[in-house]
C-alpha cells in the first residue's frame, strides 16, 4: 500500500454525499398501514416509480418504505453516468428480434432526454451537464473491439454516434495512447447524490409517503412486513437491486456485484489543460475490467471499475468501505490514462452494489395475479434505465388497476422476462472471480503483447458467467 493511500476517505456511503452531506432520516414506519402502492426500497427505481405513479394517479396512496435513508444504496454511489446503455438488449434481440431491441434501444435514448427534463422542470440541481458519452481504445485489441462495437450500436439505430481516430480522440480528452474513441450524444454526466435527494424531495411533495430506517423483512402478496408494522397494499414493487439477496426467498436471483470509485482532489487548471475533458463527456474504456469516470462539477475526477466482484454469500455492504489494493488499483488507472496526474491525491474510496441477474438482462414485472412487482438487475447501467423501468412499473399498475391501457413502454421485449437463480455457494463465488481473474488476465495480455488481438480468455469468461 502506498503511503498515500492511508489519507484517503474510505466508504462513508461515497464522495457525493461527503460532497453534499448526508441527509436527515425520516421517520420510520410506526405501526400497522395501508396504501394503494407500497415500494420497497429508496433507490432511483423506487423514488421515480413512487414520483410517475402519483403523478399520472394522484388519489393513489403510496408508501416507500426505505431500509436506511433514500439513496443509501447505489443511486447514492454511482459514477454518475446517465446513458443510454441497458443490460440484456442483446438477448433480447435474439428472443424477440432486433426490431423489438431497436424499440428498447430508442426508449433508453430517450430516457436520457427525460431524465433532464424533469430533473430541470422540478427544480433539482443535479449537476447534469449533457456532453456524451465517450468511450476510448488504448490497444489494438480495443479498437478492433471499439469499432465493431461501433457498428453494432448504429445497426440498433444510433445514427448520430460518431467514431473518432487518435487526433479526434484527444482533441476530447488526452487519455494516454488512446487510439481511437466511440462518441454518442445519449449521455451526461451528473452528481448522483443530488439527484436521489431531488427525487425522494419531489415524490414527498406530491404526496407520496416515505418511511425510513424501515426494513423490508419479508414480502409476500399484499404485505410489506417489517419490525415496526406491516404495509398491506394490492402492489407491493421490491426495488432493492443489490440488496435483493438479502430478503426472504430471493438470495439467489440477482448476484450482488461489487463496483468501486476513487475522486481526485480538486484539479488545478494546469492539470486540467494537460488532461481537456472540456467537454465534460462520461468518459469510458474498452477493457474487459472496464473502467468509467466523470469530470466533476467541481473540478475532480472520479473513476470507477470493479474491485473485489463479489463477496461470498452474496453479502451486500459495509457503508462502502474498499480495500486498499483496489484503490490502488484505480490510482493505477487514473495515472495511465493520465500520466500528468501522477502525483495527485485520492480524497475519498468507495464502493457499492449493483443487481446482476444469471442471465445479465434488466427486467421489470408485474406479477398480474399476486400484484407483486420489481424492477433492477441493471448489471452497472442503472441511473437511466431505473427511470425506463419506473415508468413502465407505472403503465403496468395503470393497466393492472383498469386506470389505463397498455402502452408503448408494456410491450418493450425486456417486461416480464424470468430467468434461473443463480448457483448455490461455493459454485457462485468461484464462478464470478475466475470470470474477473480471466477479464484482468486477458486485459494485461493485451496491454503487454498488443499483436495479439483480443484475447479469447475474455470470451471463455462471457460464455460460462451467461454473458453471450
Ligand atoms: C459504484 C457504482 C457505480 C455505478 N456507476 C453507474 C453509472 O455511472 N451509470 C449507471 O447507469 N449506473 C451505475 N451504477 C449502477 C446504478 O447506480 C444502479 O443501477 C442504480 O442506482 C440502481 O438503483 P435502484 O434504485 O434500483 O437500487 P439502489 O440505489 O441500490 O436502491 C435500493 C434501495 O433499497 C434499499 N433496500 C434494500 N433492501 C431493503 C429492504 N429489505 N427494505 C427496505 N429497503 C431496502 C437500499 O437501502 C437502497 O436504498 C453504479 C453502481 C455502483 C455501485
Amino acid at each position: 500500500m502506498s503511503s498515500s493511500a492511508t489519507s484517503v476517505v474510505n466508504g462513508g456511503i461515497s464522495f457525493w454525499y461527503a460532497d453534499d452531506g448526508l441527509p436527515a432520516v425520516r421517520e420510520p414506519l410506526s405501526g400497522d398501514a395501508s396504501a394503494d402502492v407500497v415500494v420497497v426500497g429508496g433507490g432511483y427505481t423506487g423514488l421515480w416509480t413512487a414520483y410517475y405513479l402519483k403523478k399520472a394517479a394522484p388519489f393513489l396512496r403510496i408508501t416507500v418504505l426505505e431500509q436506511k435513508f433514500c439513496g443509501y444504496g447505489a443511486s447514492g454511489r454511482n459514477g454518475g453516468w446517465l446513458y443510454n446503455g441497458i443490460a440484456g438488449r442483446d438477448r433480447y434481440a435474439r428472443l424477440h428480434g432486433h426490431e423489438a431491441a431497436v424499440r428498447l434501444q430508442r426508449a433508453m435514448n430517450d430516457t436520457v432526454a427525460e431524465v433532464v427534463a424533469v430533473t430541470e422542470a422540478e427544480g433539482i440541481d443535479a449537476g447534469v451537464h449533457k456532453g456524451g458519452v465517450l468511450e476510448v481504445a488504448t490497444t489494438p485489441a480495443q479498437l478492433a473491439r471499439l469499432r465493431a462495437f461501433h457498428e453494432h450500436e448504429l445497426s440498433f439505430g444510433e445514427k448520430d454516434r460518431e467514431l473518432y481516430g487518435a487526433r479526434q480522440t484527444a482533441e476530447r480528452i488526452r487519455v494516454a495512447g488512446a487510439v481511437g474513441s466511440s462518441w454518442t450524444p445519449h449521455g451526461a454526466r451528473l452528481h448522483p447524490v443530488k439527484l436521489v435527494k431531488g427525487l425522494a424531495a419531489a415524490a414527498e411533495a406530491l404526496g407520496v409517503v416515505i418511511h425510513e430506517s424501515t426494513p423490508v423483512t419479508e414480502i409476500r402478496p399484499q404485505h410489506a412486513v417489517t419490525p415496526y408494522g406491516t404495509v398491506r397494499a394490492p402492489y407491493v414493487l421490491r426495488c432493492t437491486e443489490g440488496f435483493t439477496a438479502s430478503l426472504g426467498g430471493q438470495r439467489r436471483t440477482w448476484l450482488p456485484m461489487n463496483s468501486s470509485m476513487i475522486a481526485t482532489e480538486p484539479l488545478t487548471d494546469e492539470q486540467w489543460a494537460a488532461v481537456g475533458w472540456d467537454g465534460r463527456e462520461a468518459l469510458g474504456d474498452m477493457a474487459h475490467a472496464y473502467v468509467y469516470a466523470q469530470r466533476t462539477a467541481d473540478g475532480r475526477i472520479a473513476l470507477g471499475g470493479r474491485g473485489a466482484p463479489y463477496r461470498f454469500g452474496s453479502r451486500t455492504d459495509n457503508d462502502g468501505r474498499t480495500r486498499a489494493e483496489t484503490v490502488e488499483a484505480l490510482r493505477e488507472v487514473l495515472t495511465r490514462f493520465f500520466p500528468a496526474l501522477a502525483g495527485v491525491r485520492i480524497e475519498h474510496a468507495w464502493s457499492g452494489v449493483l443487481g446482476v441477474p444469471r442471465d445479465w438482462c434488466a427486467t421489470v414485472t408485474l406479477d398480474r395475479a399476486t400484484g407483486l412487482g420489481w424492477a433492477g438487475g441493471y448489471v452497472g447501467s442503472g441511473v437511466a434505465t431505473a427511470n425506463l423501468a419506473a415508468r413502465t412499473l407505472r403503465d403496468l399498475v395503470q393497466r393492472d388497476s383498469g386506470q389505463a391501457g397498455g402502452t408503448g413502454l408494456t410491450e418493450l421485449p425486456w417486461v416480464n422476462h424470468r430467468v434461473r437463480k443463480w448457483e448455490p455457494e461455493p459454485f457462485r463465488w468461484l464462478g464470478v472471480h475466475g470470470m474477473y481473474a480471466t477479464y484482468r488476465a486477458a486485459d494485461r495480455r493485451e496491454l503487454l503483447r498488443p499483436g495479439t488481438g483480443s484475447s479469447r480468455l475474455a470470451r471463455v469468461a462471457d460464455r460460462v458467467a451467461g454473458r453471450n
